[in-house]
């Protein structure tokens, strides 16, 4: 593949070449159903990624202040958003690493015992375009293995850990019996995948870098430039996002991390999205899961 690029510039490849680069992986149908569950007009399906001391782990690192900062996602970040998802009695999805589970079973059993969905977040948070297939499918059905034998439930979908996507994940969770995956973005309703053209049957429910916490919040303490959002103008970019899918009648996705969210300055964020969204006739709050499976059966 690397000769190959370095022979021919993208501007001198053949048609074939780029058609089937494009192919490999593609929205095919679109499941937007007429009506959402209980009759509502609009699907809410509320995601938290706990990727905890992963952060740090995946690259390599040792650092043991980052270490405690994934820490402040367990001992603070997953409890106070449980508290607020219990107030206001929503149901949402977590997607864990299973080095995390492992490092912290006590919590996927809370959030378990809540009613919460529980995904696939890869094995230590790797990125899967770094792998081989082999390296790739035994990691991510190791993954599943763990987080069933901790929390008691055999996930049924994939949140690629930085939503990094290898030629092979479609065709992995395929053979995992995977309903969903939740890494991808041609859409902003639920789709089915194809692969090389051909449709898999596993359903993607996109996520978007608009509509993830981490992207306003997030900073690195030695670059110079420090991009930051005021949590009110990440409130009003969500809004905005709701606003909309409950006028198409479709669905809004968010996706939040525990050591993003979590603190006393943000968490208001979550409630007040609820709090908005409760607040209209006809919307129905599922997990990534029941969005995926009622999105399915209705337009079968
Ligand atoms: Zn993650």
């Amino acid at each position: 593949m690397a000769d190959q690029k370095a022979a021919l510039e993208p501007w001198q490849w053949p048609d074939e070449q780029w058609r089937t680069l494009v192919n490999r992986v593609r929205a095919g149908r679109t499941l937007r159903p007429e009506r959402w569950r209980d009759d509502a007009r609009c699907a809410v399906a509320l995601s938290f990624d706990s990727d905890h001391e992963t952060n740090e782990l995946r690259d390599g690192g040792t650092s043991i202040g980052r270490l405690c900062w994934g820490q402040y996602g367990n001992r603070v970040g997953v409890p106070r958003i449980l508290k607020v998802l219990e107030r206001y009695d929503v149901r949402a999805s977590f997607y864990v690493p299973a080095v995390t589970a492992l490092l912290h079973p006590d919590e996927q059993r809370r959030v378990a015992a809540a009613g919460h969905e529980i995904g696939i977040h890869g094995w230590i948070h790797e990125l899967n375009s770094a792998l081989p297939y082999e390296v790739e499918r035994d990691l991510l059905m190791r993954s599943a293995d763990a987080l069933e034998r901790i929390a008691g439930v055999r996930p049924v979908g994939l949140r690629t850990p930085s939503w990094d996507f290898s030629p092979h994940t479609l065709r992995i969770e395929k053979e995992m019996g995977l309903l969903y995956d939740s890494s991808l973005m041609a859409d902003e309703d639920c789709y089915e995948l194809l692969l090389d053209g051909e449709p898999t049957g596993v359903i993607e429910l996109p996520v978007e870098w608009v509509r993830d916490d981490a992207v306003y919040f997030m900073m690195h303490r030695f670059q110079s430039l420090r991009p930051y959002t005021p949590p009110a103008d990440v409130l009003d970019i969500f809004r905005r996002e709701l606003d909309a899918a409950y006028e198409e009648g479709g669905l809004f996705q968010l996706t939040m991390h525990p050591h993003v969210i979590g603190y006393r300055s943000r968490i208001w964020i979550l409630e007040e999205i609820i709090r908005y969204a409760r607040s209209r006739p006809g919307v129905w709050f599922g997990t990534h899961a029941e969005v995926v499976d009622w999105a399915k059966r209705q337009t079968a």
